[in-house]
C-alpha cells in the first residue's frame, strides 16, 4: 500500500512562514496583493480560484479579482492587464488560461509585467527556468510538485524521473526543475513510443497528460513515487487525476492524491510567489 503524498502537511508549514513574512511587509506598509484576471466562468477556473483565495487569505495575501465575460474583446483583456501592471498596490498577477479563442494568448503573455508574473507565463520567467538564473518565477504547478517531493524527502539526485507531458505550463518547466535537482529526466508526450515501458522504468513518475486515469497499472512498477498533476471532474462531481489512483496505491511506493496533492500545492505556491514579488517590488 503506497504512502500518500498529501499536500496539507507541507502547506501548513508554508502558510505559517508566509504569514510571518506578510506581517513583516505590513510593518513597512505593504499588503501583498494578488490580482486575478478571469475570463468566463469555467468550473475548473472557479475551483482553482477558490483554492487560491483560501491559501492567499491564510498567507496574509489580499486578492483583487477582475472577471470579464466569455465574449470579451482582446483589447479589453490587454487593458485590464495594463491596469494591473500599473497598479502599485498589486504585486502579483494570475491570468486564467486557456483564454477564449478570440484572445491571442501570446499577446496576453507579452502584455504581462515580468516582475508581477507570479505564475511564470512570460518569456522572461521561462528564460529564468531554462537558464537556471531564476529571474522571475517558475509556474506554480511545477514548483508545487517539487515542493511536495522535498517535503516528503524523496531523493531526486541521480534518480530516473519521467515527466509525462511537455506543456509550457507543467511538463517542460517541471523537467528543468527536476534536472536542476540532478535527476535524470525523460520527457514523454503523445508521440513517445513504448510509453508504458518508459514510465515503468521511472523512479519518479509525474503525470501531467490531461487524460483521465490514463496511467494504469501497465505504466507503474513497485518502488515508484508517482505525482499526479491531472485534474478531472467525474460524472458524480468528484475529482480524479491522470493516474489510476487505486492501481498506484497498490503498486507504487508513494502517490499524490487528487484532490489534495499537486493542486493544493499549486495554490500555496501562488501565495508564496505573491509575497516574494511584494518583497522584491517593495
Ligand atoms: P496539455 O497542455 O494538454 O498537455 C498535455 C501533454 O500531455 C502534452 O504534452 C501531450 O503531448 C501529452 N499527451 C496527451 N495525450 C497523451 C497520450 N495519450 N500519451 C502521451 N502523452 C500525451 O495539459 P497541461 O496544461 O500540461 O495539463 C496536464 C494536466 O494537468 C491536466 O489534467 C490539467 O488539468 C492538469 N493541471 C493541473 C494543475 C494543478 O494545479 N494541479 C495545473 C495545471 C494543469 P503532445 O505535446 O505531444 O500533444
Amino acid at each position: 500500500m503506497a504512502k500518500l503524498l498529501k499536500a496539507i502537511p507541507a502547506v501548513k508549514g508554508m502558510m505559517a512562514e508566509l504569514k510571518s513574512r506578510s506581517e513583516i511587509l505590513a510593518q513597512r506598509g505593504i499588503t501583498p496583493t494578488l490580482g486575478i484576471l478571469r475570463v468566463g466562468e469555467r468550473e475548473d477556473d472557479l475551483s482553482y480560484e477558490r483554492g487560491a483565495v483560501k491559501r492567499c487569505e491564510q498567507a496574509g495575501v489580499q486578492v483583487r479579482k477582475t472577471v470579464l465575460p466569455q465574449d470579451v474583446k482582446q483589447e479589453t483583456v490587454l487593458r485590464e492587464i495594463e491596469n494591473f501592471n500599473r497598479n502599485k498596490e498589486i504585486h502579483g498577477i494570475l491570468i486564467f488560461r486557456p483564454l477564449p479563442s478570440q484572445i491571442d494568448d501570446s499577446a496576453v503573455c507579452k502584455a504581462l509585467s515580468p516582475e508581477k508574473d507570479v505564475d511564470g507565463i512570460t518569456a522572461q520567467s521561462m528564460a529564468g527556468i531554462f537558464s537556471g538564473t531564476h529571474v522571475g518565477f517558475p509556474p506554480c504547478t511545477p514548483e508545487g510538485c517539487l515542493e511536495l517531493l522535498r517535503h516528503y524527502d524523496i531523493p531526486l539526485q541521480g534518480k530516473n524521473a519521467v515527466v509525462l507531458g511537455r506543456s509550457l505550463v507543467v511538463g517542460k518547466p517541471l523537467s528543468m526543475l527536476l534536472l536542476e535537482e540532478n535527476a535524470t529526466v525523460t520527457i514523454c508526450h503523445s508521440r513517445t513510443e513504448g510509453l508504458a515501458e518508459v514510465c515503468r522504468k521511472a523512479d519518479i513518475l509525474i503525470a501531467a497528460v490531461g487524460k483521465r486515469e490514463m496511467v494504469t497499472k501497465e505504466f507503474l512498477s513497485p518502488g515508484q513515487v508517482v505525482v499526479d498533476v491531472g485534474i478531472h471532474v467525474k460524472e458524480d462531481g468528484s475529482l480524479c487525476g491522470d493516474v489510476d489512483f487505486e492501481a498506484a496505491k497498490e503498486l507504487a511506493e508513494a502517490v499524490s492524491p487528487v484532490p489534495g496533492g499537486a493542486g493544493t500545492m499549486t495554490a500555496a505556491i501562488l501565495a508564496k510567489h505573491t509575497i516574494e514579488a511584494a518583497e522584491r517590488l517593495g
